[in-house]
């Protein structure tokens, strides 16, 4: 069942939200074992929140709009009194003393949490492999990744295990993760989700935004999160227009590009490009007017990215000192315990993201390497722009290539390169999706991004459901 039909039928009092949340702890039963989606499940909770929503719909009262649908979260959205780990040492027994604003909003919903899902450490990642607790398995072959960081929220929902999910996406960990598992994900235009309780990594690109089995499920959960939310600063204050009953509307008359530079890029596969070429000629038959665009500045993305990224992220991760969060160890002065904690508590994905964007930031190479690097930004913004000035939606592949053997990309480098088609879209502040789009010559999920200009939502909605239509 869809997260829509569950809502619907525990509204109409046809199943109990118990007997929805029961039946998905069961398949969880079964397969999480071998496919490790969560860091912890929170089985108890689970139900009492079902019961509370069962108690509602028999007193009469609108449980909310997702009532009774299970969710995972990504451990990196705080949730009060349950561990957040960001799948790192360091964190080792904290608790947040408060809920992020999409956790407070999805209970107002009435959607109910099973627990939190596996990351790659602080979100640093393309894999999941660089969890401390271990990676997760694609449920489609467990000797492949699911991809990253968002791998356990991608997994969860492949699986079964939930209709939705959570992840945050900084340079590409929901749509990523989403082509490699074969479901949708969605990263929205900066701002539209509120950060409040995401554990930072890299605070101008970060978003959180769902993943679903569906266009429909992935719409639905993007109206409850979305929207104003005084509590974080980048919050966008303009009215959240509705998405959801404009997904029928079709692409006739739409402009869609396809990138060329993100087709020809660096290690992007022909049996990828090829789903992407299939995926161009679906939209041109139902209607929209599709050509080839160069957006010539997003090849240098991954580079701005890799100075951006680290660079933010070497001061948000400063906080991490063995004195508020998390692990202490201890040593005869607070200098050594913060070096013993830090070396200690942090993976080596995660110490070598702190060091590049500490040596990005050093007096005397800011401006060659972080200015420089902010300069890029401009320049793909700007390139942007004037295609969007041509076409409504630009798209391309998410990954690269279908998802890849468990420890095939040992090589930072080679992973970072799994970003090449994600990160633009991040550096713009703009929303793109991945949506799934058949299978690759090894019969695993390919994924086809759509990118639309800020603040519309609602055209690339309109994209993929057409795509998804176009599979059916
Ligand atoms: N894979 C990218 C990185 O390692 C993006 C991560 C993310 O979006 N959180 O930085």
């Amino acid at each position: 069942m869809s997260a829509l039909e569950i809502a619907a039928a525990v509204r109409a009092g046809e199943r109990t939200a118990r007997a929805v949340v029961e039946e998905h702890l069961s398949l969880i039963g079964v397969r999480e074992p071998e496919l490790h989606a969560f860091n912890l499940v929170t089985a108890e909770q689970a139900l009492a929140a079902a019961d509370a929503v069962d108690a509602r719909v028999a007193a009469g009262e609108d449980p909310g709009p997702l009532a009774g649908v299970p969710i995972a979260l990504k451990d990196n959205l705080c949730t009060t009194a349950i561990p957040t780990t960001c799948s790192s040492k360091i964190l080792a027994g904290w608790k947040p003393p408060y809920d992020a604003t999409v956790v407070e909003r999805l209970a107002a919903a009435g959607a109910i949490s099973l627990g939190k899902t596996n990351l790659d450490e602080f979100a640093m990642g393309s894999s999941t492999e660089h969890s401390a607790f271990g990676p997760s398995k694609n449920p489609h072959d467990i000797t492949k990744v699911p991809g990253g960081s968002s791998g356990g929220s991608a997994v969860a929902v492949a699986a079964g295990f939930a209709p939705l999910a959570l992840g945050s996406d900084t340079g590409g960990s929901i749509r990523q993760p989403a082509a490699l598992c074969g479901v949708v994900g969605v990263k929205p235009t900066y701002g539209r989700v509120s950060r409040y309780g995401l554990v930072a990594f890299a605070s101008s690109l970060d978003q959180i935004g769902p993943f679903a089995a569906t266009v429909a499920d992935a719409a639905a959960l993007y109206e409850v999160i979305a929207g104003y939310d005084p509590r974080d600063s980048t919050s966008i204050p303009e009215a959240l227009p509705p998405v959801r009953h404009r997904l029928d509307d079709g692409v006739a008359g739409l402009r869609v590009g396809l990138v060329t530079e993100l087709c020809q890029a660096e290690g992007i596969a022909p049996d990828v490009v090829a789903r992407v070429a299939a995926a161009a000629e679906a939209l041109a038959a139902a209607g929209a007017k599709v050509e080839e665009v160069s957006v010539p500045a997003v090849i240098y993305g991954l580079s701005a990215y890799y100075l951006i990224a680290p660079a933010e992220a070497s001061s948000n991760l400063a906080r991490y000192d063995g004195v508020r969060y998390g692990l202490r160890v201890d040593a005869p002065t607070t200098a050594e315990m913060y070096d013993r904690t830090r070396t200690e508590g942090f993976g080596p994905e995660v110490l070598r993201r702190i060091m590049l964007g500490t040596y990005a930031l050093s007096a005397g190479y800011y401006d060659a390497y972080y200015g420089k690097a902010q300069k890029v930004r401009t320049l793909i913004i700007r390139d942007f722009q004037a295609a969007y000035e041509r076409f409504d939606v630009l798209i391309s592949p998410t990954s690269p290539t279908t998802a890849f053997a468990l420890g095939a990309k040992a090589d930072p480098l080679a992973m970072y390169l799994n970003d090449i088609c994600t990160i633009p879209s991040n550096l713009a502040g703009h929303p793109a999706m991945s949506v799934p789009f058949g299978v690759g010559a090894d019969g695993l999920p390919v994924g086809v991004q759509v990118m639309a200009n800020a603040l519309d939502e609602v055209t690339m909605f309109q994209v993929a459901a057409t795509l998804e239509g176009a599979m059916a």
